[in-house]
This record gives structure tokens, C-alpha cells and sequence, in this order.
């Protein structure tokens, strides 16, 4: 069970050897591991990533392609739960990567399908309403570009759907081809000159700072001076120190989607990055299919712990067919054929691990995105990579990221 991303993408290339050393070990090719391999090597550091399947494999390949500002929650209950200073570097740090992943993408020509037509975040029930006109007041207060959609004008943004109050538009938001950005940011950075190796599952790293030895599955063996864990929740116990495990835990998402739909039905879904709830269910179009995930709250457990992304929960799928039933009359009777599910990694306040792991010295940590990661990661990578090559990072949102704040 693969996403229709990961079946429809080209491989990536070229393939690298696996070298004796480098200064820095990535463990993990997702869109952490590849960004951070990028701006070390844009930075002359000889850098290898090592993916022990394919690029995109995880999470990075199975999401729902959306670039959010706000750590998908409505701006008012990030002042809320953050206060007010550090809701506005948040917010800023988000602005700040899409703006550095659109630089990138369009300097290093990867074409990943990108559409920068804005988020609609759609108010499933009055209340929700309310909280998104909350939400709208702030933004304003900030200057922070967005529109506030009444329910009487939704047609006009959304002519496929019925049951919301109203909506919140936020221009800054965008979608994409989660695999073709990754595989092409990949090649950017192979031409940069990281070693990208795939089929290198790695089974231990021993050493610390300076001289560490990566065993892969295999027998093989590599070595590196540092070694940066963007294996997001998958591969916990490669860090002896024991910190990821104590910070880091897993959760599954689910998608499904239809096959190419009739022109008419499709034109009804306009390329935005949309969700309601709270985010908590997502929907976008992609070419002329629809392609709707979330729905994990509506089951017992809500997919906490679960890390096999070989299997989905057929309670989800039907919850996620309901949705689309009730929302969009045009999907009733449409069949969605393809369903997959993605292994994300939380923390217990919300945000990512960027920067040197407690305890390990010359060991480094990107990841843990909360369900966010493709808003982040580029712009994380960066700031991971510099503080790996000039010792810190300026941007003001990376000390809200430091993993020595779980360190009590
Ligand atoms: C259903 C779903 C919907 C989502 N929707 C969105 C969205 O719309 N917008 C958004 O911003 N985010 C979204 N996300 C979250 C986003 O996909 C993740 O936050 C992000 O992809 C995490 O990237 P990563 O590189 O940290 O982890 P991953 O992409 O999981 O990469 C980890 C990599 O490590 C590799 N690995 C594991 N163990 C080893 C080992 N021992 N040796 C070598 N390699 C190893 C894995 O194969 C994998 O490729 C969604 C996620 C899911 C599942």
C-alpha cells in the first residue's frame, strides 16, 4: 500500500556509492534529511545521506502535499498557546520557508507541481466560525495577508461543497508533489556534491564526536565526524543517548483519493490548500483526482503509537468517504480507490527537534514535525546546517527548536 505519489513519481538519480568517510552522516531521506544534506552541501561540507529505502519513502511521500502557515492551527490559538513574541516568530518562520522553498525550487528548475494559489481553512461548525473570524482579527492586527469568507460567498471560492459556516483564506499557502520536490531537491543537492545513497538501512551507530562508525543492515560501513538523525520516528534506537525516544512519538495519518474525475466534477475543487476542523481533515486536488486524508479522531486510539504504514484502518476510510459524501455532493457514488497511510512524529509541546541532540556530542536531530514537516523542513534544514558548520543559527524561531528543552 503505496501513496499514488510514490507510484506515480520517477526514481530518483543518480545513484551514489557509499564512500569510507564523510564530515557529516544525514541518517534518513526524507524532506528533512534532503534539505539538511542541501545547505551542508552548499556549504562545501562533504556530506552523505543514507535512506534505507527510497527517497520519500516515509512520511515525506505519503502526506497531502500542502505548504501551511501555522502549524495547521488557527493563528489565535497559536498566540495562545505559545503568547503572543513567539507566535509571531512562528508565524514568521513559516513565511520564511515557503519563501526559501520557492527560491529554491524555481533557481534549481524542480518541477514539483507547485501551486501558489493560497489555504482556505473552511469553519466545520459555527463555533469554529467564530474562532476563524478570532483568528482573522489578529492576522489583521499583524498585517498579516488573508480573507475572511463568509458562508454566503463560499460558492464562489468552493463551488463543490456545502456544510461549512465560512472559511479563512490565508494567500501564503500552497500545494504540491510532496515526492517530485524531495527527488528534486535530492538532485540539487547530489549537484551540490552530497553523496545521496538509497537501500542503506542503517542498524547502529557507535562513537561520538569526531569518529563515529555507521553499520548499515547489510555489513556495510561508513564513517563521519557528525551525524544528523532525520529518521523522524522510525529509527528511535540509533541514538544511544536515549533522547529521541524520550522526546519523539508516533502517530498515522490516513489518505484517500479517486481516480481522475470527470472535467466538470474536478473544476469544482480549485487548487488551494484546503482543510476544516481544526485541521484535522484535509483535502486538495491534484490534476483531476481529490485527495482527502485525516479523520484519525474518529477512531478509538486516534492512530497514536502506530508505526506500520503498511496497513490503514477501514473505520478511517469510511469515516473519510462520509466526509466527502456530506461535503460534496458531486463526490457521492465517486470511488476512491487509492488509500495509504504516513507515520508522523510529535513532541509533547508541538514544534520540531532542530539542533544538537543532549548527551551526544556531534550527533544532531531534524525532525519530529507534529503533521507539519513539509511547512518546515526546508527552512529548518538551513538553520540546522549552519549550526552544524558556524555553531548557531540567527533565525529567532531555531531556539524554540532546540531538543535541550526537553532536557530537565
Ligand atoms: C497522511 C499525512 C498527511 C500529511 N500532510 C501534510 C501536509 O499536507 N503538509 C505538511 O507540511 N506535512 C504533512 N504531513 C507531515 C509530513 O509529511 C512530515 O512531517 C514530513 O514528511 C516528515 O519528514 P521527515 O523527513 O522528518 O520524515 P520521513 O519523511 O518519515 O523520513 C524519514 C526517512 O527515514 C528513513 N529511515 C528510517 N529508518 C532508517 C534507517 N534505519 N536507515 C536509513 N533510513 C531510515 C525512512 O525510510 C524515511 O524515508 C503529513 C503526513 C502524513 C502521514
Amino acid at each position: 500500500m503505496t501513496s499514488l505519489w510514490l507510484r506515480e513519481s520517477a526514481p530518483f538519480a543518480p545513484a551514489a556509492t557509499l564512500p569510507a568517510r564523510s564530515d557529516v552522516v544525514v541518517v534518513g531521506g526524507g524532506i528533512a534529511g534532503v534539505s539538511v544534506a542541501l545547505h551542508l552541501a552548499r556549504r562545501g561540507i562533504g556530506v552523505t545521506l543514507l535512506e534505507r529505502s527510497v527517497l520519500a519513502a516515509g512520511a515525506s511521500g505519503r502526506n497531502d502535499g500542502q505548504l501551511l502557515l501555522g502549524l495547521g492551527e488557527h493563528y489565535h490559538r497559536i498566540h495562545g498557546q505559545f503568547g503572543a513574541a513567539r507566535a509571531r516568530v512562528l508565524w514568521q518562520f513559516l513565511a520564511d520557508n515557503h519563501a526559501a522553498l520557492r527560491a529554491a525550487l524555481a533557481a534549481e528548475r524542480v518541477d514539483c507541481e507547485l501551486e501558489q494559489r493560497g489555504g482556505l481553512r473552511l469553519a466545520e461548525t459555527t463555533h469554529e466560525w467564530r474562532e476563524l473570524q478570532t483568528a482573522a482579527q489578529l492576522l489583521a492586527a499583524e498585517g498579516r495577508p488573508h480573507e475572511l469568507v463568509a458562508e454566503a460567498d463560499l460558492p464562489r471560492w468552493l463551488p463543490g461543497a456545502r456544510g461549512f459556516h465560512g472559511a479563512l483564506f490565508l494567500p501564503g499557502e500552497a500545494i504540491v508533489q510532496p515526492v517530485a520536490m524531495v527527488r528534486g531537491l535530492a538532485a540539487a543537492a547530489a549537484r551540490a556534491g552530497a553523496r545521496i545513497v538509497e537501500q542503506a538501512p542503517v542498524q547502529r551507530i557507535d562513537g561520538d564526536a569526531g569518529a563515529f562508525a555507521v553499520q548499515l543492515a547489510d555489513g556495510r560501513l561508513t564513517t563521519g565526524t557528525m551525524v544528523v538523525h532525520c529518521t523522524s520516528v522510525l529509527a528511535r534506537d540509533l541514538d544511544p543517548s536515549g533522547g529521541l525516544q524520550r522526546m519523539v512519538f508516533p502517530f498515522r495519518g490516513q489518505v484517500i483519493a479517486t481516480d481522475p474525475l470527470p472535467d466538470a466534477i474536478a473544476a469544482q475543487f480549485p487548487p488551494y490548500a484546503m482543510s476544516s476542523n481544526f485541521c484535522y481533515e484535509y483535502f486538495r486536488r491534484h490534476g483531476r483526482r481529490f485527495v482527502l486524508g485525516g479523520m484519525r479522531w474518529s477512531v478509538p486510539g486516534e492512530e497514536l503509537g502506530l508505526i506500520d504504514d503498511s496497513l490503514h484502518n477501514p473505520e478511517i476510510t469510511a469515516n473519510l468517504r462520509e466526509y466527502a459524501r456530506e461535503h460534496f455532493p458531486a463526490l457521492d457514488g465517486i470511488a476512491f480507490p487509492h488509500v495509504w497511510t504516513g507515520i508522523m512524529a510529535g513532541t509533547p509541546d508541538g514544534l520540531p527537534l532542530v539542533g544538537a541532540l543532549p548527551g551526544a556530542p556531534g550527533a544532531f536531530v531534524l525532525g519530529a514535525f507534529n503533521g507539519y514537516g513539509l511547512s518546515f523542513a526546508f527552512l529548518a534544514g538551513r538553520c540546522l546546517a549552519e549550526m552544524i558548520v558556524d555553531g548557531k543559527s540567527d533565525h529567532p524561531a531555531a531556539a524554540m527548536f532546540a531538543p535541550r528543552r526537553f532536557d530537565a
